[in-house]
């Protein structure tokens, strides 16, 4: 048996590590915490360097297996854009330039020589370990994949970000290029760098919230002031899960920090939806039934594909919110909703049953906290805990929808979730009186009785709001039923 490919000796050194590494490698990363990342098994360190307005810029960091398997990011070289992957820790350490000046020659040994004299008789040997190598692995062979990849895809910066795509097609780029998880840091940085500020449309926990502009279309940029730059990488980390995308929560674009010489300005670009909030929403507008369907099933369905855990190398862990409350849902132009801000997501890994950051409790809107969550009763040891505290959330947010729902030219006016039982910033202490001691919950009005839709929605309602967890409905179950109460509706 032979070798398809003939790869040469500096290929072969690389094929060699590639095969020596089973672990995940520590990288050099500028846009992680500690400026370190750690690669899976099989992925890779990635060094690379940009022209952008003139200016070289670098980015280092880690490359996960399934970018390596789904993007061509390690073999592009070209004026501007260079980029290399290497296979031990740190590797990725040194700056790359585009343009290589010719050093001065000094004494001993010049870089060239050097190499001819260590390479040559490694080389040799190498070569011989690689064609034993290329007959052993078959088609599990990690870097003839990537090779093949090279010539069969050609994903690289230069195509993604020729001038005539739209940001939809360099998502469908992205969706249909196998990685699944986010475009390529460069492509991140070059949209973020060449957007335009427009007007600020929100303020939250963390920072401004703006309008932006990318070629002619709007984004949205979300700006961490420094301070907060764990909670832009974490949320920036969490909308890059692999398989998260979803037409029901917000598609992220791109992360980038940007210095601009005294302080780091941390963004996180993601599609613009002109209606803003749910609150915001429902405040301006009433809706017809159809419209309260269209939202509540859609919330749900977002809701859903983020507990849902997808089994396989694309798979993806089941993620809880943690903070679900109509600030936090965008409705779109189409009258549907997405689930955004992610910031205190956490991820369930199923193989060691932990979640990937420690549970600091009581995090969320106090108001729309689940009540073992205010009376600190919650086990923290169980991910189904933190799902269900959404659909606590959840049933809070179809409340909100439902009393905006107009039926014979009736509806109520907008109110956020007791409203009428707690002050308007409400204590945990607060909450916890009406929620857990007078196991309170908003009123759920006679008339909703009349209309199937709102008559299924008041039964769901309670069923979220049970003070037992366990009894609660899943958010598929949910999105079912409120679906099908749709298809009654018409039918009625
Ligand atoms: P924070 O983490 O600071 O709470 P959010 O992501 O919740 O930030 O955004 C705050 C507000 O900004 C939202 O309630 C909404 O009004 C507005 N907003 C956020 N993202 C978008 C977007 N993609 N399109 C339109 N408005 C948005
Ligand atoms: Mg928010």
């Amino acid at each position: 048996m032979t070798c398809p490919r003939c790869p040469t000796v500096g290929t072969a050194l690389i094929f060699l590590s590639v095969v020596h590494i089973s672990a995940g490698l520590k990288c050099v990363c500028q846009l992680c915490a500690n400026h370190t990342c750690e690669t899976g098994a099989e992925g890779a360190c990635w060094n690379s360097v940009m022209l952008i307005d003139g200016k070289e810029e670098a980015v280092k960091s880690c490359l996960s297996p399934s970018e390596m398997r789904g993007q061509v990011f390690c073999y592009g070289s070209r004026n501007v854009s260079k980029r290399s992957c290497c296979f031990t820790d740190f590797c990725n350490n040194e700056t790359l330039h585009l343009h290589t000046e010719r050093p001065v020659r000094g004494p001993g040994w010049s870089r060239l020589e050097l190499a001819a004299v260590t390479l040559v008789p490694t080389s040799l040997v190498c070569v011989g370990v690689l064609l034993w190598a290329c007959t052993q692995c078959g088609q599990h062979c990690v870097y003839r994949k990537a090779l093949a990849k090279t010539t069969e895809d050609p994903l690289d910066n230069q195509s993604l970000m020729s001038l005539d795509k739209s940001l939809k097609d360099l998502i469908f780029d992205m969706s249909t290029s196998g990685s699944g998880s986010g475009l390529p840091l460069l492509v991140q940085r070059t949209i973020a760098r060449t957007i335009v500020l427009q007007e600020i449309i929100g303020k939250g926990r963390f920072g401004e919230v703006w309008r932006g502009k990318w070629r002619g279309e709007d984004v949205a940029v979300k700006i961490f002031s420094s301070r907060d730059e764990r909670s832009w990488f974490r949320e920036a980390e969490i909308y890059q899960t692999i398989m998260l995308r979803h037409e029901n929560i917000l598609g992220f674009i791109a992360a980038d920090n940007k210095d601009n010489g005294s302080w780091t300005q941390l963004w996180l670009v993601s599609e613009y939806h002109e209606h803003g909030s749910m609150f915001d929403y429902l405040n301006r507008y009433t809706v017809s039934v159809d419209g309260m369907v269209v939202l509540a099933v859609s919330v749900a369905s977002g809701l859903a594909h983020l507990h849902m855990e997808i089994i396989g190398t694309q798979g993806k862990p089941a993620i809880a919110h943690r903070d679900l409350k109509s600030k936090n849902i965008l409705v779109k132009r189409n009258g549907t909703a997405v689930i955004a801000d992610l910031g205190l997501a956490v991820k369930h890994d199923s193989l060691t049953n932990t979640i990937d950051i420690p549970a600091n409790h009581r995090v969320g809107t106090k108001r729309y906290m689940a009540p073992e969550i205010l009376d600190d009763t919650i086990n923290t040891g169980n991910f189904e805990s933190f799902k269900r505290a959404d659909i606590y959330s959840l049933g809070l947010v179809f409340w909100e929808v439902a009393r905006r729902c107009t039926v014979s030219g009736i509806c109520e006016d907008y109110q956020l979730p007791y409203y009428d039982m707690v002050p308007s910033d409400p204590s945990v202490e607060d909450m916890r009186k009406v929620v857990c001691d007078q196991k309170l919950r908003p009123n759920i009005p006679n008339q909703w009785q009349s209309c199937e839709a709102l008559r299924v929605m008041g039964k769901i309602m309670r069923e979220c709001w049970y003070a037992n967890a366990a009894a609660r409905l899943t958010a598929l179950r949910i999105k079912k039923t409120v679906s099908q109460s749709f298809a009654k509706d018409i039918k009625e």
